[in-house]
């Protein structure tokens, strides 16, 4: 932990504020590109009344791009920020995500690869 702190102190990534591995993920995805496909073409979609009984919310904690969130007990998804890393088709042991690749030309460009 202290030497994970002290690289990214090194590369400018922290503030005082904020805790430094925080701040290095979002300025890290900050850098990728999106071409976001139409809501009709999501890559991913959840279906809510398994979500409403979910027991454990795993997806929240995997998407290490914050796109699914418990607000006010309800699970809100937001497809457009996905990396595409698969995590939460993983993390999802209920039956509701479904996965598939976006459609070319859409989805996330990396910055270096
Ligand atoms: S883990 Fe699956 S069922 Fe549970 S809230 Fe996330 S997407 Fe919904
Ligand atoms: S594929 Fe990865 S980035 Fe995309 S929604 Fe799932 S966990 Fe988040």
């Amino acid at each position: 932990m202290t030497l994970q702190a002290k690289h990214v102190g090194e590369t400018g990534g922290g503030t005082a504020s904020a805790p430094a591995e925080f701040v290095e993920i979002k300025r890290r995805l900050a850098t990728l590109r999106y071409a976001t496909d139409s809501k009709d073409h999501a890559h991913i979609t959840v279906k809510p009344e398994i979500c409403a009984r979910c027991p454990h919310s795993f997806c929240t904690f995997a998407c290490p791009a914050q796109c699914y969130q418990r607000i006010e007990g309800r699970l809100v998804f937001r497809y457009e920020d996905c990396i595409e890393c698969g995590a939460c088709d993983i993390a999802c042991d209920q039956g509701s995500v479904t996965w598939t690749m976006p459609r070319g030309p859409y989805g996330i460009r990396y910055a270096y690869g």
